[in-house]
């Protein structure tokens, strides 16, 4: 699954608003949901962040569970912040607005 940086949550914030409880970090997607031991665990990937999964998702709950450390994952998240989004192209994101 791919989730594109929202209009006004990117960088730190965005990593606050996806309110990630556990400190532990899965590096391959997990077994099954530490939260309700629901075995449909999804990686999201950030557009323009990292390439691949930055963090897991449970299908049941929805809790999240990080694949990196905190600070890896707000390092990751942190290159969305100057991101110039076209929301009527796909294919302008990750590129600069013109002068
Ligand atoms: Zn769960």
């Amino acid at each position: 699954m791919v989730w594109m940086v929202s209009k006004g949550i990117r960088g730190i914030d965005m990593f606050y608003n996806l309110n990630i409880k556990g400190t532990k970090k899965w590096r391959k997607t997990p077994d099954k949901c530490p939260h309700c031991g629901g075995k449909h665990i999804t990686g999201i990937e950030i557009l323009c962040a990292y390439d691949g999964p930055l963090f897991w998702e449970c299908d049941d709950c929805g809790e999240r569970m990080l694949r990196f450390t905190k600070q890896t994952t707000v390092k990751h998240l942190r290159k969305t912040e100057g991101l110039f989004i076209d929301l009527e192209g796909m294919e302008n994101i990750c590129q600069q607005p013109p002068n």
